[in-house]
């Protein structure tokens, strides 16, 4: 007896009534020129998948796409005859070309009024495009069909596609890989494992004992609790498994980027003797965040969100999920955006890469197939995945179950259309919660939160990585009694010790004052420093100035000590809109950052820096398979001149107002500059605006190669390190693998600030740094020994960048330079500074 074919089901992308192709009032369609399927008269106006798998073409019409799944079978969809001469209009697609997909997940939304008034007809085809190769019979179905629920078509599957179909088809298995990450395949290497996964098209799994994961999941991944020494095996299936196999044994042998000894501490356990020491007065947790405070009491709770449990139907539910998941991702961007700490953005990454965990998607999906609300459906994804990383042995993936609870009630808040309750604290307040999600303590105010605990998480919690690096003490697993405590009950924190002293005696309380007393005077001795002119201990005058993105960061940034600014992020005014900001929108901007410096102090303002990996919606570039390589910065501006010259009449508008300097961003060429430089000049002839400094970002190695012969064409340089430490490298500086070894303190990045400096001397002009480099205050001597005359540093850096210059005279700068330029690696040249740090 001969086994039957593997069959695939090919879902209705949209609800409506089923028409036999060859009736399309299109010959192309009817002739099946395209392939074989069926056609669609429909009612409903979000595309869902009709299948899983990859979306292998998105046309830039947004009318129709195509998804390979993992059979190799390819489902074109095309809304509509004719929509192409839309051009995109009433088209909005919800994924990107080159993504994973869910059957039943929506695509695209139309707007089904306005297509039906525009197009020949609204009649959408479902073709099979290599059916020839892939099917080898076709079963259509007829009459009314439901979006995401009724097959549509159901495929026999034929060579290849047979072969790969899951029924049956091969799956390749690799031997036995051991995990020899200290602390298994925690958040981070999970993160890494499963963002390659993805890069396959294959079904991949990862297996241990009996036990299997979607290798695409990272909270599959996370959820198989791997520890050092453990035996894993991939199993994978699909065309490029044995790819796939090779490529993810041997990121397993590298332990998925982690160093031997890097993995994250387990947390400690609470001391036993610390744990005897609990008392009724005193209770102990684990020390997350070092540092003393006194305070009063303030719980804060978490939000209840009342969730209805069925939905309006599949493909409205799934309309509000995409809508939502979306809206989350691009919250989590804002947070992102205006952080300068790594480590804080590293952990948002991973909560957007959660976003789009297939596991967590799959769950979701399977419910609102069973009629539930997106909210119902979401909420029993994510609580089951938390839950079941909460009953792990390894205290790290229990820890990560906060950062899924986190995503989670983001998404859930906005399905549910509450604005999350924003943590507004009392001053003083010693901030007491069951659990604090990653995205409140980043939003914490350090100057009204003294210090938190929290019943749940430890120290390698990413909540406890956030408070110290917002300089707050912190205690994670307290013991139950703190949730009990009064509001406005007077307490202790000591966040190096993981103790909390309840209703401290008048002796306690004064000890504690002292110690804090210390701490605040080396702090106010450092403040009062800020706002003095940063000098070498020799009186050589260094500028040190700040990077801002808007006004309201100039304020900030002068009120900590700022000389002024040496980079204004144009590009923040672009962000995050449907339409470019008018000449005048930007000059008010421009205007208030000038006034906030004053007439004396020097502003510099970079031209929009996006392209690449930074996309506006309003500025269609096209796809890039290099982005750091292609239309980024003046690059951009070049292409489109109309963008640049209003950005450029806009800065000129505030050149009364302060010490205005103009910077080209990505510059590698002199025509570049040049062509840049002409636009400028018409501008300023037309405004009668000629006092302006003109200058230009050294981030290509172009550029600090060529200095000598820049230098005459500019007024100053300004090195972005971390561009120009990707670019000289050939690292990618968000790569996870890579972005810890693209360090800007490599010999050849040096090199580079170094002949920069020399080209720049040659012809009397100054040189800054404007890169993450500038706020390392163990850098600062030795980017001043080199010849950087400025410094512009995040505005929390300014006071200790301040500091460290004045205990450093500009001879001792220069030698540490040479000692530092004579070093082999980056780690040396770090220790060396570490070594001789005052
Ligand atoms: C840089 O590359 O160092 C720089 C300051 O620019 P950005 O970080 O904005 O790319
Ligand atoms: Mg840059």
């Amino acid at each position: 007896m001969s086994t039957p074919l593997p069959r695939l089901k090919i879902l209705a992308p949209l609800s409506g009534w089923l028409v036999a192709l060859d009736t399309v009032p299109d010959p192309v369609f009817a002739g099946k020129m395209v392939g074989d399927g069926i056609s669609l008269d429909p009612t409903s106006c979000s595309l869902l998948a009709p299948v899983s798998g990859v979306v292998s073409n998105l046309h830039s019409a947004h009318h129709a796409l195509t998804i390979t799944s993992p059979e190799g079978v390819e489902v074109m969809v095309h809304i509509g005859i004719d929509t192409v001469m839309l051009k995109g209009q009433g088209f909005q697609p919800l994924v990107e070309q080159g993504q994973s997909v869910n059957a039943g997940q929506a695509l695209i939304d139309f707007n089904l009024d306005l297509v039906a008034r525009n197009a020949q007809s609204l009649l959408t085809q479902i073709i099979i495009t290599n059916g020839d190769e892939t099917v080898s019979a076709m079963h259509r179905a007829s009459g009314l069909v439901e979006a995401g629920k009724t097959a549509v078509l159901e495929l026999e599957l034929a060579g290849a596609a047979a072969a790969a179909a899951p029924t049956g088809g091969a799956k390749l298995l690799s031997p036995e890989i051991e995990i020899t990450n200290p602390a298994g395949l925690h958040a981070r290497p999970a993160a890494v494992f499963a963002s390659k996964a993805k890069s396959f098209q294959s079904d991949i799994h990862l297996l241990l004992d009996e036990q299997s994961a979607n290798a695409k999941s990272v909270v599959g991944v996370m959820g198989l609790s791997t520890r050092k020494g453990d035996k894993v095996r991939i199993e994978a299936a699909g065309e490029d498994a044995e790819q796939a196999l090779a490529e993810l044994t041997q990121l397993l042998l590298d332990r998925c980027g982690e160093a031997e000894d890097e993995a994250p501490a387990t947390p400690a356990p609470i001391a036993a003797a610390a744990q005897q020491l609990e008392s009724a007065e005193l209770l102990v947790g684990v020390g997350a965040s070092p540092g003393l405070a006194i305070g009063r009491v303030y719980h804060h709770r978490l939000q209840e969100f009342d969730v209805p449990e069925f939905g309006q139907g599949a493909g409205l539910e799934q309309q509000h999920f995409a809508r939502a998941t979306e809206e989350a991702a691009q919250q989590i961007d804002a947070v992102k955006s205006q952080l300068t700490d790594k480590a804080k953005q590293a952990i948002l990454s991973m909560h957007q890469e959660l976003l789009q965990d297939p596991d967590l998607l799959a769950q979701t999906y399977a419910g609102l197939a069973d009629g539930k609300s997106a909210a119902w459906s979401w909420r029993a994804a994510f609580s089951s995945y938390s839950a079941r990383l909460e009953a792990q042995d390894n205290a790290l993936l229990r820890e990560r179950a906060n950062d899924i609870r986190d995503v989670g009630r983001r998404v859930l808040a906005l399905l549910a259309g509450i604005k999350q309750a924003s943590l507004d604290v009392p001053a003083g307040s010693i901030l007491i919660a069951e659990d604090l999600t990653p995205s409140d303590t980043a939003a914490l105010d350090p100057k009204k939160v003294r210090g938190f605990c929290t019943r749940t998480g430890g120290a390698t919690s990413h909540v406890a990585i956030l408070a110290r690096s917002l300089g707050i003490p912190a205690i994670c697993g307290i013991s139950q009694a703190a949730l009990a405590l009064p509001d406005s009950e007077q307490v202790i924190i000591d966040g190096g010790r993981g103790t909390l002293r309840i209703a401290p005696s008048a002796e306690q309380l004064a000890t504690a004052e002292a110690e804090i007393a210390q701490i605040a005077e080396r702090r106010a001795a450092e403040a009062a420093m800020s706002q003095r002119e940063a000098r070498t201990s020799d009186g050589v005058r260094i500028e040190v100035v700040a990077n801002i993105r808007n006004a309201a960061d100039a304020r900030e940034a002068v009120a900590m000590g700022a000389e002024g600014v040496g980079l204004l992020r144009s590009e923040f005014l672009f962000d995050n809109r449907d339409t470019p900001p008018s000449e005048q929108e930007q000059a008010e901007e421009y205007c208030a950052v000038a006034r906030a410096l004053g007439t004396e102090r020097p502003l510099v303002v970079r031209t929009l820096d996006v392209g690449g990996d930074k996309p506006l919606s309003y500025l269609p570039l096209p796809k890039e398979d290099n982005p750091f390589l292609g239309l980024r910065g003046i690059r951009v501006s070049l292409e489109r001149p109309d963008l640049l010259r209003t950005q450029l009449r806009a800065i000129l508008q505030a050149a009364p107002l302060t010490r205005l300097h103009i910077m080209f961003p990505m510059v590698a060429s002199l025509d570049e500059l040049r062509a840049a430089k002409a636009v400028l000049a018409e501008e300023q002839a037309a405004s009668g605006r000629q006092d302006v400094k003109v200058g230009i970002m050294v981030e290509v190695p172009s550029a600090a190669v060529m200095a000598a012969r820049f230098a005459p064409e500019v007024d100053f340089f300004s090195i972005g390190t971390n561009d120009l430490t990707q670019y000289v490298l050939a690292m990618d500086r968000g790569h996870p693998q890579l972005a810890k070894q693209a360090d800007a303190l490599h010999p050849a990045v040096l090199a580079m600030i170094a002949m920069t400096c020399d080209g720049a001397r040659a012809h009397g002009k100054w040189v800054g740094i404007c890169g993450g480099l500038a706020s390392d205050e163990r850098a600062a001597p030795l980017l001043v020994g080199m010849g950087v005359t400025e410094l512009s540093v995040s505005t929390p850096a300014l006071a200790a960048v301040k500091a460290t210059l004045s205990r450093w005279s500009a001879a001792e700068c220069r030698t540490l330079a040479q000692q530092a330029l004579a070093l082999s690696t980056a780690s040396e040249v770090r220790e060396h500074l570490n070594a001789q740090a005052r």
